[in-house]
């Protein structure tokens, strides 16, 4: 693939997953960015990466016998681990100059290309000590806390990029790092000597020629609002160009349109994300450009040997996975047992909880949010029961972490502890604490299949099913996000329910839950073990080999970051 010829690209975003050790992100948005810059490496791509120290991380959950969670900070020293940049850099906060430095993590690629990422931090002396503090908590604090910390990502990240030299592009992640748009905007009318209310359609032309913008949720509460009054303190002079360009929207900030209206490419992150998407913002052209995992940072241990012995040169190119097909079927059964002990000996030193390696494992793990769902499977406990007793047995393995503040969250897992209970042996039920990188690696690769069932549409792609998928778990799975993509039914997992687009009762998806388990993937399992094991490998070769991010970093060097790069034309008539 070559990326020689594209200009410098800034990939910025609220949220990175580095290691497991550095606890920098919350869910899927983070791991995203990771892989991205990861393959981003692979392909000697020009990127670097901008997001924020949190020196108090996300959290650490911790769940008491009946699923009540609590939150501890997760510290870590970023000075203990990276070196600095010998570089700092001042924004204006509500007013004050607040120093912003950072510290430089570099990921190496495959052919030791490197892609360093700057973690923005205002942890220093001459702050204040409210200000020490912006980079601190991921997702934590009011409303307030979280616009400073916008204005430190966004134009502080910008600033400290100029520093360093960089003069290319900019890929906005996710509306939190928008503001960067008012910096580059700012920037430019300083350069041709223009005041603030001087900005014209060239001038945001201009700034929308440099940006890339990708949003992730369909869900509207996901996408971040402030109001004016609030805008105006924090940003203070600079409001009047949101002012002077017309960029509010009503009497708010609206980080997402913000995005849009200074982004020359827009994408959704799977087809279905696209359409969505464009349904609410009609008068701006999104594209489309689906999510993939890193395939060497998310494949176990014995697929990566199992890989290396059939297929070498899947490490540097990962559509040679297409080959698994000619991997025997019992190499893919040795290596996903081995997988599955794993998981299971971890699950084991975590919970104190043994479970079989023989018995049927449905693996579910996410962050625990109402429209996941998370209880759906135990909707009704009587006919869980009734099916293990006649097909074969069953046990789960849950994971995942509630915002501190969604109550509703941790009820699902309080719901989910209460049907293990009720449950006992007729069905083992383990909910293991503190899902992050490690654990999330275990589960999607431990696991018989990976149970997916969200609110259609509120999944907008989904990766963890492709983590499954890259170590032969099939997924079971609503057809949302990417599995309107990636699932043939029968040949790489199952769907739950119709692929409709209409709007459906949700507790439809209940009753084709159980006919599925019940009727089709349970009686493939126990009863023609080596059909299970052919879908097992479908799944690495037709979906591993193209839901990675060395595919989907191709595409946004193609489609976004090459010259002249921007999103399709709109179909409909309405700009
Ligand atoms: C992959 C991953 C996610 C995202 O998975 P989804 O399927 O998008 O929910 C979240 N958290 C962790 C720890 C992960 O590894």
């Amino acid at each position: 693939m070559a990326t020689g010829s594209i200009p410098a690209v800034a990939y910025f975003s609220m949220e990175i997953c580095l290691e497991e050790a550095i606890p920098t992100y919350s869910g899927g948005l983070g791991v995203l960015a990771g892989d991205t810059l990861r393959s981003a490496a692979d392909l000697g791509a020009p990127i670097v990466g901008v997001t924020l120290a949190h020196r108090k991380g996300y959290f650490r959950q911790h769940l008491d016998a009946d699923g009540v969670q609590t939150e501890s900070a997760w510290n870590w020293n970023p000075e203990t681990r990276l070196p600095p940049v010998p570089h700092a850099v001042t924004v204006e906060v509500e007013g004050r100059p607040v120093r912003v430095r950072a510290w430089r993590y570099d990921i190496r690629g495959v052919s030791d290309h490197v892609v360093p990422v700057y973690l923005l931090d205002t942890d220093l002396p001459e702050n204040s000590d409210y200000d020490r503090s912006l980079t601190d908590t991921l997702y934590g604090g009011d409303n307030r806390y979280r616009l400073c910390q916008e204005v430190v990502l966004g134009m502080g990240g910008a600033a400290l990029l100029a520093a360093l030299d960089h003069d290319g592009q900019y890929h906005i992640n996710e509306g939190h790092a928008a503001l960067l748009c008012l910096w580059l905007l700012d920037r430019r009318l300083a350069e041709r000597g223009a005041s603030v209310s001087e900005v014209g359609v060239d001038d945001v032309e201009a700034v929308e020629r440099r940006c890339i913008f990708t949003t992730h949720t369909p869900v509207p509460a996901g996408h971040d609002r402030f109001p004016m009054a609030l805008v105006r303190e924090v940003l203070g002079e600079r409001a009047a160009l949101l002012d002077s360009a017309g960029l509010w929207e009503g009497e708010e900030l609206n980080m997402t349109r913000l995005a849009l209206r200074c982004s020359r490419f827009i994408n959704g992150v799977a087809l279905r994300h696209q359409e969505v998407s464009q349904e609410m913002f009609p008068e701006f052209p999104i594209g489309a450009i689906t999510n993939g995992v890193h395939a060497t940072t998310w494949t176990s241990a014995p697929f990566r040997d199992l890989f290396d012995r059939h297929i070498p040169q899947w490490r540097r190119d990962n559509q040679y996975l297409r080959y698994a097909l000619t991997i025997p079927l019992d190499d893919i059964r040795e290596a996903h047992a081995a997988a599955k002990q794993a998981m299971l000996d971890e699950v084991a030193r975590r919970t104190g909880q043994t479970l079989d390696p023989k018995v049927f494992t449905i693996g579910f793990a996410r962050r625990s949010t109402p429209y996941k769902r998370a209880d759906l499977i135990f909707s009704d406990l009587d006919r869980l029961r009734s099916i293990v007793r006649h097909v074969g047995p069953v046990q789960i393995v849950f994971g995942g972490k509630a915002h501190p503040r969604d109550e509703a969250g941790k009820f699902l897992i309080r719901r989910v502890h209460e049907a293990a209970h009720a449950l006992g042996d007729a069905l083992r039920v383990v909910y293991v604490e503190n899902y992050e990188m490690q654990l999330g690696h275990l589960l999607t690769s431990g696991s018989d299949v990976w149970l997916n069932n969200p609110m259609k549409p509120l999944e907008a792609s989904g990766t963890s099913g492709m983590k499954a998928a890259l170590n032969g778990v099939p997924s079971l799975s609503v057809l949302d996000g990417w599995w309107i993509e990636g699932c043939l039914e029968g040949t790489t997992g199952w769907a739950i329910g119709p692929d409709a687009k209409l709007p459906q009762d949700p507790s439809q998806d209940i009753p084709e839950l159980y006919y599925q388990l019940e009727r089709v993937v349970l009686p493939l399992y126990y009863g023609l073990p080596y059909r299970y094991a052919e879908v097992m490998r479908n799944a690495i070769a037709i979906n591993g080999s193209f839901f990675n991010t060395q595919r989907m970093v191709s595409q946004y060097i193609q489609n976004a970051y090459a010259p002249g790069g921007s999103s399709p034309a709109l179909l409909t008539a309405s700009r």
